[in-house]
């Protein structure tokens, strides 16, 4: 790995795309740019909270450099390393379904890319390091909170094999910032935070979606094409470096973003994670995971369930819900790219219609990794599933201890009694239905003719252990907020391996204890924090 000043970083962005020719910071509607250039607002006392090695090793960064102060002071916007030219983006975006024009980086700047001797870059961005033209009337800036809960959950995804964005580091600045606490109302000063999130790209549906809204297809077919250059390059096939890209190479490209967004989705019902603003401008165009605000993570299996306070009458975002709210958000962009066809629309018609089937293959898939099963077949295995998700709804049952201990399962249900939460409230019914379905499973796996052994490890490698749950977070953060940062990076360490057995950790892997059932924090978020 390298020091902090041998990074070799620049921006594609920067050098190629149409810039906002105003430097100033003030907030305003960009029209005929894709980003502006802005400056991160220096803080009090800048102190590393956490930093993610895999992640510095990921830009060719030694880990040993993330615990100087250099780090800290470069990683809340304090200074810059040579060649990083801060810039914010423009995007627009549906918000719980109603287009709410121009968005951009409210509280995310650019420092630059990385670039690796492949000679592909990572994106360095930070968010809560203060306002910028996006910023709207909010102030630019992040809680530790949130950004504890940023950070962790990033790495956590990571290592759980979820396509995401990832998180470098986590900085306090030593600012105060005011935030309405949503439960009781009343305004608090809570210790600011930053963190550096690291993408290939942090282009979002949302960047399409503002340049479509106002008629600039100029700026369409401008990002468009850098995003395709620069992170989708296999593509290009006979088009050449500066070549004109044609529109089956537009429609190929939005056919593999439906492809990675079926996957991402099917990967989040694979590990319980609801992300809870599904907004179009929370969707990557890489189909990668990006935003974690008001997210949550299943704990007693219930599709209704949303995390997000802020979509609480609707459930707009419950856990079941989320990939119908992909596809509808694709067909959004699909109507943001109309412009790049020529005229030639079915293509995009076809690839948003494909996308119910490429999601359930995904999913069956998954869920077969799940169950066990050598292959998942549509037709037969399909009853077996519906009768398990009706089966978890009759009591509260904890999703992840679930499916783990479904791997144990070798003659009665008795090792799946451990994730019931209240054993002495499931009724004779809930206790028989789990019966006759194990037993029906188990005739399932007895068909496929395989070991307990080499079915037990598929399975423990599709069913993790240790999940960011809930209260997990809410505990670091109390003790991130009293000072100490250890409760972070114990839980980022456990969460480096949520598919191991780590004796010793048990008490990450429990079912949450009844005091966090209602704490805020632990099972119920605001939007913007
Ligand atoms: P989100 O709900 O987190 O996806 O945010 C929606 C929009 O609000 C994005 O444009 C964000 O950049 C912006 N935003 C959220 N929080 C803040 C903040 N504290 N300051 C400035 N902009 C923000
Ligand atoms: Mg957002
Ligand atoms: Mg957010």
């Amino acid at each position: 790995g390298r020091a902090l000043l041998d990074l070799e970083v620049a921006s594609r962005f920067t050098a190629d795309l149409p810039a906002d020719p105003e430097t100033r910071n003030s907030r305003r509607e960009v029209k005929g740019a894709l980003f502006s250039r802005v400056s991160p607002t220096p803080t009090a006392r800048p102190r590393l909270v956490a930093a993610s090695a895999e992640c510095a090793e990921l830009i060719g960064l030694d880990p040993a450099e993330c615990q100087t102060e250099d780090f800290a002071r470069v990683f809340s916007g304090n200074a810059l390393v040579p060649g990083m030219d801060p810039f914010a983006m423009t995007y627009g975006g549906h918000q719980f379904g109603h287009w709410a024009g121009q968005l951009g980086d409210g509280r995310a700047i650019n420092l630059g890319e990385v670039f690796g001797s492949d000679g592909r870059g990572w994106n360095l961005q930070l968010k809560g390091a203060g306002p910028t033209p996006y910023s709207r009337t909010a102030d630019g800036l992040a809680v530790l909170r949130s950004s504890v809960r940023e950070f962790l959950c990033s790495e956590a995804m990571h290592h759980l094999g979820v396509p995401t964005t990832r998180a470098l580091s986590l900085v306090e600045t030593g600012d105060r910032v005011m935030r309405d606490m949503f439960y009781d109302g009343n305004a608090k000063l809570e210790p600011g935070a930053v963190v550096c999130r690291v993408a290939r790209s942090f282009v979002r549906f949302g960047s399409f979606e503002l340049p479509a809204s106002r008629g600039d297809v100029g700026l369409i077919k401008s990002l468009a094409d850098h995003v395709i250059r620069t992170c989708y390059p296999e593509l290009l096939g006979t088009t050449g470096e500066g070549g004109e890209i044609a529109p089956d190479v537009y429609l190929s490209w939005f056919r593999e973003i439906c492809t990675r967004t079926a996957t991402m989705v099917a990967h989040w019902t694979r590990v319980g994670f609801v992300h809870g603003v599904m907004n179009t401008d929370n969707m990557s165009i890489l189909g990668e995971t990006i935003d974690y605000g008001p997210y949550g993570w299943l704990e007693d299996y219930d599709p209704n369930w949303t995390p997000n306070t802020t979509d609480a009458g609707g459930r707009r975002y419950r856990f079941g819900h989320q990939s119908s709210v992909a596809h509808w958000n694709l067909t959004r962009l699909a109507s943001a790219l109309v412009p790049l066809m020529d005229g030639e629309i079915e293509g995009l018609q076809e690839a948003v219609d494909a996308y119910p089937k490429a999601y359930a293959d995904e999913w069956g898939r998954q869920l077969g990794e799940k169950l066990g099963l050598v292959r998942f077949d549509e037709g037969e295995d399909a009853g077996l599933a519906a009768e398990l998700f009706r089966v978890l709804e009759l009591a509260e049952t904890d999703m992840t201890i679930f499916f783990r201990a479904l791997g144990d399962v070798t003659e009665s249900a008795e090792p799946l009694h451990a994730a019931y939460y209240q054993p002495e409230k499931v009724s004779a019914e809930a206790r028989g239905a789990l019966d006759a379905w194990v037993a029906a499973y188990l005739e399932r796996v007895a068909r496929d003719g395989r070991s307990r052994g080499a079915r037990r490890e598929q399975m423990n490698a599709a069913n993790p252990k240790y999940v960011l749950r809930n209260y997990l977070a809410q505990v670091a953060i109390d003790e991130a907020e009293k000072g100490s940062p250890d409760g972070v990076r114990e839980l980022l360490d456990v969460l480096r391996r949520p598919y191991d057995e780590q004796p010793g950790r048990e008490r990450f892997a429990e079912k949450r204890p009844e005091w966090a059932r209602h704490r805020p924090g632990c099972s119920m978020l605001s939007c913007s924090s």
